[in-house]
């Protein structure tokens, strides 16, 4: 029976067991549509960078003697809809065993067995291989809880996975490095250099101009710094383990101005598309921290490998537990529209323009520039998560939505009411002056709190805490801010209100 295997864009795995060897009958499918450049705008090095991985990930089959259809978004034949494309070609090779991965998003998995139930067809899904738990693995260990809190997940996965581990005990004899892992940056290490693989796109770019396929962002089109198949996956990864993960964690929380990158891996993209396996990149940063457990101190090791077993699982389990609900959840029922400049990175607000220019350039930002600039602003200003939704969705490089949601509306966002985050990650200026260098060139006074050049983040934290008082109050973690609010002038408090009221009705000028 000839059988029909499609393969998703984000399912360049290229160690799954479908690819062990090639059979005969067996047909590879990969498809460029418009139903995936048109569900969000989308930064353009995000779709060059998908676009070019599939192409190299098809060349890649062919040369093992696969036989894979490859569907480009300019070809004639192609009706830019999946159900379309797959009805044409299950017909065409008279297939009627029809097998797919099991796609990471809701939206996907909905559509390919809605697909495969109203067909006469074999076959179904099959596991992606790629990820270190199952989809409904965090539900069944959250059972009844009120609260999923990734720490417990974490070292679950920790033991089982027996990751940094002394039988029993966590190496060092601690879990946690949280706390020595919050340096703002200090100029004593130079910020090491990646590689840049120069990806030429210019193909790919003047297909979507001559389509019309709506974009944000910037591009050299024949410099896409994003590695985009195994070779360069793994050359990125390399340079991550040797050049900086010996600062990874001291600097992780860092937020400076002189560079936009850090100490960080940029692995997202590799991860995401499935290029790299969680447990390969695991495995690759504990073998040059076990080779140098001096340059390499057990701090940095437990902080990324914090990010990859415990966030990054724990983010999917959070999706697949409270999907779809989970996409309109709005806690705080805030209705307010993003700001212009979070599309040009006009501000006066030093920390947040960079933070917006550098994702408008680089279709990246680090995780404290997403969740307590971009993020911790549109909060504190009442923004509609879903707008705030849609922004990430479409900015970042390795924004696909299993991830990008949990973050964005759970983490960044609290519409989640705090299954999540213990409390809401909201900051005043003094965090961002405390953890980053923007403020001292920026047009605002950090700590002003009220009056001509008050940090719109001072006045919105505290309108923030009143204005929720019903929803947070009784957060145990709040009790301090509570009550250095009410030890606050009354006059005081209530400038703070009136400063907060003419900054949210003046959004578009800050
Ligand atoms: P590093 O800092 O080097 O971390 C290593 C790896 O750990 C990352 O590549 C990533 O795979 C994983 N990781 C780290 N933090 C998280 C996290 N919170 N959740 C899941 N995985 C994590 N990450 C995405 O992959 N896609 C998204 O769409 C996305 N959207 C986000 C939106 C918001 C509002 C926030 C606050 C965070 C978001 N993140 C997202 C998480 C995180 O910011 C990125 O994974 C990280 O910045 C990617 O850069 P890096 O590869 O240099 O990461």
């Amino acid at each position: 029976m000839t059988t029909l295997r499609l393969i998703l864009g984000d399912q360049l795995n290229h160690n799954h067991s479908w690819f062990q060897n090639p059979q005969k009958g067996v047909h590879y499918l990969m498809m460029e549509m418009r139903q995936e450049t048109d569900y969000v705008t989308h930064h353009i090095q995000k779709v060059c960078a998908f676009f070019l991985a599939m192409r190299r990930f098809a060349g890649f089959l062919e040369n093992q003697g696969f036989q894979v259809h490859y569907l480009k978004l300019g070809d004639p034949g192609n009706a830019q809809a999946l159900e379309e494309n797959l009805d044409h070609l299950l017909k065409k090779l008279n297939c009627r065993r029809f097998e797919w991965q099991l796609p990471d998003e809701w939206r996907l998995d909905q559509q390919l067995r809605e697909f495969f139930n109203t067909r006469d067809l074999a076959g179904g899904p099959v596991d992606s291989e790629h990820f270190l738990t199952t989809r409904d693995e965090l539900e069944a260990f959250f059972a009844g809880k009120k609260q999923y809190l990734m720490e417990n997940f974490y070292r679950s996965l920790r033991r089982r996975e027996n990751i940094l581990m002394e039988g029993k005990d966590p190496v060092g004899g601690r879990w946690n490095y949280d706390a020595e892992n919050r340096k703002a940056y200090d100029g004593s290490v130079p910020f090491p250099q990646s590689p840049k693989p120069e990806n030429d796109v210019s193909a790919i770019v003047r297909m979507l101009d001559s389509m019309e396929v709506r974009t944000l962002g910037n591009i050299d089109p024949e410099k896409l710094n994003w590695p985009v198949d195994r070779s360069q996956a793994e050359a990125q990864l390399e340079w991550f383990c040797t050049e900086a993960l010996p600062h990874f964690g001291t600097f992780q929380d860092a937020l400076t101005e002189k560079d936009p990158f850090l100490f960080h891996s940029r692995l997202s993209f590799a991860l995401n598309s499935k290029i790299l396996h969680p447990r390969e990149v695991i495995e690759r940063a504990l073998k040059s921290w076990e080779a140098n457990p001096e340059a390499i101190g057990l701090a940095q090791i437990e902080g990324f490998i914090r990010q990859i077993l415990g966030w990054r699982e724990y983010m999917r389990g959070i999706y697949w537990a409270k999907m779809p609900e989970y996409r309109s959840l709005n806690h705080f029922g805030y209705t307010n529209k993003l700001p212009d400049f979070f599309w040009t990175g006009k501000t006066k607000m030093r920390c947040v323009g960079q933070a917006v220019r550098q994702s408008l350039d680089h279709a990246y930002a680090h995780h404290i520039q997403r969740l307590m600039v971009t993020g911790n602003f549109a909060m504190l200003a009442g923004i509609n998560p879903d707008e705030v939704d849609r922004w990430y969705l479409g900015i970042y490089i390795d924004a696909v939505e299993w991830v990008e949601l949990p973050n964005t509306r759970g983490m960044s966002q609290y519409a989640d009411g705090g299954l999540l985050a213990s409390k809401p990650y909201a900051a005043s200026a003094n965090y961002l002056n405390k953890m980053g260098d923007h403020c001292r060139h920026c047009d605002y006074d950090p700590k002003k709190r009220v009056g001509e050049k008050a940090c719109p983040f001072n006045s919105f934290y505290w309108a923030f805490l009143e204005d929720q008082r019903e929803k947070l109050g009784k957060n145990p973690r709040l009790g301090n801010p509570y009550r250095t609010w009410e030890r606050m002038d009354p006059s005081l408090r209530n400038d703070l209100m009136e400063q907060a009221k003419f900054y949210r009705e003046h959004l578009e000028e800050l």
